[in-house]
C-alpha cells in the first residue's frame, strides 16, 4: 500500500467518522424543550384573537401544545396554530390547524398530526398559537399552555391522498349530505366510520364540513369508493357572526373566518369560494337563538340551509325567510343536511335530512353545476323521493329549470311522490298556496294540476308535510316565464 493511498483512505475515514458525529449529535444531545405560557382573558374580551408567539428552533421533528384553562361557568378557549409562514386573515399558507373547542391538546409533525391540524414539516421560525374566547364566564378565563419542541430528524413528509373529482359519469338525480362533523373538528366519528354509515345509509356522495379546517380534506381519497363520492368542503364558523358552509372545494383550499360582517371581507372569501367552482350556503341561521345567529349580508350567497337534522320551529324559521327571498325575487338555492356529529340517537343523523340532486355525473363538478342551478329537493330520510314537472304547449319544465310560457298557455304541473308517510302535499308560488293534495301512505302519490293562463306564478315549488306540520320533502322552484312572441 502506497503511502499517497494510505493519506487518502485514513483521512475519508476520519470525515466518515466526523459526518456520523454530525448527524448523531444533536438527537442524542438535545431534549424536548417546554415553553410554558400562562394568561388571563378578560370578560370583557369576548370574540377577541390572541395570538401568542413560540419560537421553534431549527431541528425540531414535532409541536405538541396542551392548553389548560377553568371550564367552569361555561368558558370555552378555542385553538389554532399558525407556522412561521404566517397568520394574517385571508393567508392560509401558514395555517397548521383547528380544533376550536373541540380539544385541549394536539400535536403536529412531518408525517402526521392530531386530527383538524396539517401535518408536515415543522418550520424553524415563530409559529403562533391562537386563542379565541367564545364563552367568558363573569370572572374571565385563567389559561396555561405547555409547548414541548421535540427535537430531531424530520423524516418522510405527509402525502394527501385528495378523493377522486369523479365517482361515476352517469347522468341522474344523486342523495346526498352537505353538511357533516369528524373528529377533525367536533365530530365524534373517524372518516372510516362516516364514510361506512354513508354506504348503508344509501347516499351516493358526502360534502365534507369541518370547522374552519381542510384537514379532513387531505385523507378522503382513502375512503371513496366507487359508489361514494366524497366532496371538500368547510363550514366556516364564527361564534359571533355565524356558520356558513363552502361546499365543492380543492383540498389545498381553506376559507378563513376571522373577519366581522363587512361586505368587502364576506364578498371576498366567497369570492375565492366561487373561484373553485363552490357554493356559498348560510347555514342554520336561526340556530340556536343566542349564539351563531346568522349576521352575514345574505346577498352574497348562494343558498339557505333550510333544513338541519329533525325538524323543528327553527328551521321553520328558515324555511319561511327562504320564501319570503323568493317572494323579493332572490333565486336562493335551498338544501337540507345533517349536520351529525355523532351516531343515532340524535337529533342529527347521517343522511337525515338529504338533499337530492340532478346531476350530469356523480362527480364534484356535477353535483355542485346541479346544485347551482337549483336542479335539488330535499327529504326527511331515504325512503322519499319525487319528481316534480310543469308543463305549458310542447315545453316541459323539472325543478331547477325555467318553463318558457306562450301567451295563452295553461300549466300543466305534475307530482310523482314515493316512499311519504300520510300527509299533505301543497303547490306554492309567490302568491302562497296554489293547491294541495293528500298523500297516500308509503305507496306512490300522483297529484296532477292545471293552473290557468291568466295570473300565473313566477315559480311554482312542493312542500309535503306530516298532518302534525313536520316537512317530510321540499322542492327548489321551478320557474315561469312568459316566453317572448
Ligand atoms: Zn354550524
Ligand atoms: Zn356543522
Amino acid at each position: 500500500m502506497s503511502a499517497r493511498r494510505k493519506t487518502w483512505q485514513h483521512w475519508a475515514g476520519w470525515w466518515l467518522v466526523l459526518g456520523l458525529l454530525a448527524l448523531a449529535v444533536p438527537t442524542a444531545a438535545q431534549a424536548p424543550v417546554e415553553v410554558v405560557r400562562q394568561g388571563h382573558v378578560a370578560a370583557d374580551s369576548l370574540y377577541q384573537l390572541f395570538y401568542l408567539p413560540i419560537e421553534v428552533p431549527a431541528g425540531t421533528t414535532e409541536i405538541r401544545v396542551q392548553e389548560d384553562y377553568d371550564h367552569a361557568g361555561g368558558n370555552v378557549l378555542n385553538m389554532g396554530i399558525y407556522d412561521p409562514r404566517g397568520y394574517q386573515p385571508g393567508t392560509p399558507a401558514g395555517f397548521r390547524g383547528w380544533s376550536g373547542g373541540a380539544k385541549t391538546t394536539f400535536f403536529i409533525n412531518a408525517q402526521t398530526a392530531s386530527t383538524g391540524y396539517v401535518p408536515g414539516p415543522v418550520g424553524a421560525g415563530t409559529w403562533h398559537v391562537l386563542l379565541y374566547p367564545s364563552t367568558i364566564a363573569p370572572t374571565g378565563i385563567n389559561w396555561k399552555l405547555t409547548v414541548t419542541l421535540v427535537p430531531g430528524a424530520a423524516g418522510q413528509a405527509f402525502r394527501p391522498t385528495p378523493a377522486p373529482a369523479v365517482a361515476n359519469t352517469r347522468p341522474g338525480w344523486y342523495q346526498g349530505d352537505l353538511h357533516l362533523h369528524t373528529l377533525h373538528s367536533d365530530g365524534r366519528r373517524t372518516p372510516q366510520e362516516l364514510a361506512d354509515e354513508a354506504v348503508a345509509q344509501g347516499l351516493d356522495f358526502l360534502i365534507s364540513t369541518e370547522h374552519n379546517t381542510n384537514s379532513a380534506n387531505l385523507s378522503w381519497g382513502t375512503y371513496a369508493r366507487p359508489n361514494l363520492l366524497l366532496i371538500n368542503g368547510e363550514e366556516v364558523t364564527t361564534t359571533a357572526f355565524g356558520h356558513w358552509n363552502a361546499l365543492g372545494l380543492d383540498y389545498t383550499t381553506l376559507i378563513d373566518w376571522r373577519y366581522a360582517p363587512r361586505d368587502s371581507a364576506i364578498a371576498r372569501y366567497v369570492a375565492q369560494v366561487h373561484a373553485v367552482g363552490g357554493l356559498a350556503i348560510i347555514n342554520h341561521p336561526f340556530f340556536p337563538d343566542t349564539v351563531n345567529r346568522f349576521r352575514f349580508g345574505v346577498r352574497h350567497f348562494d343558498g339557505i340551509e333550510v333544513w338541519n337534522g329533525r325538524w323543528d320551529a327553527r328551521n321553520e324559521r328558515a324555511l319561511a325567510w327562504w320564501n319570503a327571498l323568493l317572494r323579493q325575487g332572490h333565486s336562493l338555492l335551498a338544501v337540507a343536511a345533517s349536520d351529525t356529529h355523532t351516531a343515532a340517537p340524535s337529533p342529527n343523523q347521517l343522511g337525515r335530512p338529504r338533499t337530492v340532486v340532478r346531476a350530469s355525473s356523480l362527480s364534484r363538478a356535477g353535483i355542485m353545476q346541479g346544485l347551482c342551478r337549483g336542479r335539488a329537493y330535499l327529504v326527511a330520510n331515504r325512503p322519499i323521493g319525487l319528481t316534480l314537472t310543469a308543463r305549458a304547449g310542447t315545453q316541459t319544465a323539472d325543478i331547477g329549470d325555467t318553463l318558457a310560457v306562450a301567451a295563452g298557455h295553461a300549466v300543466r304541473v305534475t307530482l310523482a311522490l314515493r316512499g311519504a308517510p300520510a300527509g299533505t302535499v301543497t303547490l306554492r308560488g309567490e302568491g302562497g298556496v296554489l293547491a294541495h293534495g293528500p298523500v297516500a301512505a308509503r305507496g306512490t302519490t300522483a297529484l296532477h294540476w292545471r293552473l290557468p293562463a291568466a295570473g300565473l306564478p313566477h315559480y311554482l315549488r312542493v312542500e309535503v308535510r306530516t298532518p302534525a306540520g313536520a316537512v317530510l320533502a321540499l322542492t327548489n322552484p321551478i320557474w315561469v316565464l312568459p316566453a317572448p312572441r
